[in-house]
């Protein structure tokens, strides 16, 4: 019989049960130390080869790293099998929109297909289990293409405009499918969420740090893309916030994640070097085109209402202190 599993429960003496894949990104480490906090029992997904995952077991030796590639979803499979999970995060995958256009088949399969691999499995699991498995896809404001209005909410009409949103729609409708289906699966439709963590291939990271080698004399130049393009930057332990929320929730349900305040590139750029302490800095930023994206959103806002009133959920850093604690850290740690 097909029941109707529901959010894991809060009143348990057993240590709750997770299965992380994307544990070596940035969302993955802060949600990895922050269940670490709350002595859960954590698995992690890692791919084969991964340097991340040794770095990651030094920090959490408790940890149950599950070696496995995101195109093999008879692997994916068993992993589930063997951690037993109460809850699935699900945040690997291509996760830059760059990179997609380099690599849009890799894209489809590792962000779009391994998603259907792993509801799946714990759609099954659970049925097998006879417990219930909650189930957090981490999708992206991408899926709303270059929307015609902001801020973007949870009806807005899904149209991606590269394949990274054109995967994450995929993997973002299955979650909706499997929800039907009765699992506890909730889509978090996260914006741009940046930290000290952040790889350099994103605007954000490759601008406070090489803004913080500008202020150490390392570097002259910080070369940039489109600098109009807008985005809704927010800070990213508040969005892994918004996932463990959403898990734990009674009912799941899709919900946007931002913090509602657009900023141009140019913006980021100008508080970067407020935060470096560079007051003229138009002599250190040049535009190249080869660094424009073939389409690109003009601005991508969300509104979070739902998140707010449902889960609780506001996040609780605010654009300039994202810049400053960023640049902070690359000024601090320059090898990092
Ligand atoms: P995305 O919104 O997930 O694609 O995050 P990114 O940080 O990669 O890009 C944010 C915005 O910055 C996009 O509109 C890019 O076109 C713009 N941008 C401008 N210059 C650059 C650059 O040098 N690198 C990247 N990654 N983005 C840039």
């Amino acid at each position: 019989m097909t029941q109707s599993p529901r959010a894991s429960d809060t009143s348990r003496s057993e240590p709750r049960r997770v299965l992380v894949t994307g544990a070596t990104g940035q969302d993955g480490s802060y949600l990895v130390d922050r269940l670490a906090d709350e002595a859960a029992e954590i698995h992690a997904l890692v791919r084969p080869g991964d340097d991340a995952a040794t770095a990651l077991a030094e920090r959490h030796p408790d940890i149950t790293l599950h070696t496995g590639d995101l195109a093999d979803a008879t692997r994916l499979a068993a992993v589930v099998v063997a951690a037993e999970p109460d809850e699935i995060y699900h945040l690997a995958g291509i996760s830059s929109v760059a990179q997609s256009w380099q690599q849009p088949v890799v894209t489809g399969t590792v962000t779009g297909l391994a998603t259907a691999a792993l509801l799946q499995s714990a759609w099954e699991f659970s049925q097998r289990a006879g417990r219930p498995v909650a189930f957090v896809q981490a999708a992206s404001g991408e899926i709303f293409g270059d929307p015609d209005s902001s801020p973007q909410d949870e009806s807005t009409p899904i149209a991606p405009v590269n394949p990274y949103g054109a995967a994450k729609a995929y993997a973002h409708h299955l979650v909706g499918v499997y929800r039907g289906r009765g699992l506890h699966a909730c889509s978090a439709i996260l914006y741009n969420h940046e930290s000290p963590r952040r790889p350099d291939t994103f605007v954000t990271r490759k601008i406070t740090r090489t803004v913080a080698a500008i202020a150490r004399g390392d570097a002259q130049e910080l070369v940039l893309g489109n600098l109009d393009a807008r985005r809704d930057w927010g800070w990213a332990p508040d969005y892994v916030d918004a996932m463990m929320r959403a898990a734990r929730h009674e009912r799941a349900d899709d919900y946007v994640i931002a913090t509602g305040r657009a900023h141009a590139v140019r913006d980021f750029v100008a508080a970067a070097f407020a935060a470096a302490g560079i007051a003229d800095w138009a002599g250190h930023v040049r535009t190249d085109p080869a660094l424009y994206r073939p389409v690109d959103a003009t601005e991508l806002v969300g509104d979070s209402g739902r998140a707010r009133r449902e889960l609780g959920w506001a996040p609780t850093v605010e654009f300039g202190e994202i810049v400053a604690r960023m640049v902070r850290a690359d000024l601090d740690a320059p090898m990092h």
